[in-house]
């Protein structure tokens, strides 16, 4: 739904930041464009891991009990180097609310 009288919203990149943005304003009836320069998305990796944070966002864009499903709750990450030799751990234990 669009709202008379509002500016258009332009945004500049397609990234995490740039779509996010784009389905808020979409939900709350601003218009807007978004700009990309890549035509085409390129795959990063096998997973990506999302800190806590991101569920009052993942809410508020009507994507969170999608993304619990497709999602592996992690109590651990190991960081490892070159040689695959753990240099660091963070131990989410006793977080998981
Ligand atoms: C290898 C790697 C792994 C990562 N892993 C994780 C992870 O596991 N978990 C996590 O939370 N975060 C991870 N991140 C960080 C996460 O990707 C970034 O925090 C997030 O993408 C930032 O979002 P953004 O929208 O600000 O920018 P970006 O996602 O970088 O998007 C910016 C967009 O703007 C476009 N752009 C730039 N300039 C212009 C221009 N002049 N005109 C038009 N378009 C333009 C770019 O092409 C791009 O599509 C990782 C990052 C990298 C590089």
């Amino acid at each position: 739904m669009s709202v008379p009288n509002r500016p258009k919203v332009l945004i500049v990149g397609a990234g995490l930041g740039g779509i996010t943005l784009g389905i808020l304003l979409e939900l709350a009836g601003v218009p807007y464009d978004i700009y990309e320069r890549s035509a085409c998305a390129t795959p990063m990796g096998s997973s990506i891991a999302l800190g806590c944070n991101v569920r009052r966002i993942f809410e508020q864009i009507g994507v969170w009990e999608e993304f619990v499903k497709l999602s592996k709750p992690t109590f651990a990450m190991n960081i490892s180097n070159q040689q695959r030799e753990r240099i660091c751990q963070f131990d989410f234990r006793g977080q998981e609310e």
